[in-house]
């Protein structure tokens, strides 16, 4: 089933969403895992709705790539509109957090790099971007300080805290809005920490964001 809406836990009708926009390059330590150089503004990019799956729901590699990588990462939920916000306007108009995978070809995206092309077709692909349900952001009153991990059949892969992002929810969020009018049912994933690695299918993955929640899913060919 297509999943173009997302469950924000306590509401009784699941949320439209937009579009999802991502944030590259946000924490130090992962920047460095890919030889990357530390940019000196956010990065962005998008996924489009129909990137969506559940989280729970079999990761499917798209047959134009051979090789899969992970990035866990942090999702907020916008609940209010955003148009060149400050900073201070940003926690307010957060509806929800959520635990989302950044399913990224990486053969396929270093290709596209090198051409000098776009990314969608290694980032934006169908199923894409598993996402948990979202929990309300009142019971999660301290987002910079939660821990993100997660395990490749058992193997501990990303181990670190939301506190290592460069850009700060806060200013990330607002960032974005300065391209991007971001409106309620829009979806900001924060970036990935260090830990990133490959996906292989019959690969058992267990996600877990602190607060947020522990979900566990398969990879298929
Ligand atoms: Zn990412």
């Amino acid at each position: 089933m297509a999943l173009h809406t997302v469950t924000l836990i306590g509401n009784p009708e699941p949320i439209p969403v937009g579009k999802i926009v991502c944030m590259g390059r946000n924490y130090v330590a992962h920047i460095e895992e890919l030889n990357n150089l530390r940019p000196e503004r956010p990065m962005f990019f998008i996924k489009p709705a129909t990137a969506l799956s559940p989280i729970d729901q079999p990761i499917r590699i798209p047959p134009y790539s051979s090789q899969a990588r992970h990035e866990l990462e942090l999702a907020a939920l916008i609940g209010k509109t955003l148009t060149c916000a400050n900073a201070e306007d940003v926690y307010p108009a957060i509806d929800g957090y959520a635990v989302a995978l950044d399913v990224t070809l990486q053969d396929v995206q270093e290709e596209v790099k090198k051409k000098g092309h776009p990314w969608e077709i290694a980032k934006g692909f169908d199923g894409s971007c598993p996402i948990s349900p979202f929990v309300p952001a009142s019971q999660v009153p301290r987002p910079q300080e939660l821990m993100l991990r997660m395990r490749v059949n058992g193997e501990l892969r990303h181990n670190d805290s939301t506190r290592l992002m460069i850009w700060k929810i806060p200013e990330l969020v607002a960032d974005a809005s300065r391209y991007f009018t971001l409106e309620p049912g829009d979806i900001v994933l924060t970036g990935t920490p260090a830990g990133v690695g490959p996906l292989e299918p019959g690969d058992a993955l267990e996600m877990e964001i602190e607060q947020v929640g522990i979900y566990h899913s398969t990879v298929v060919a």
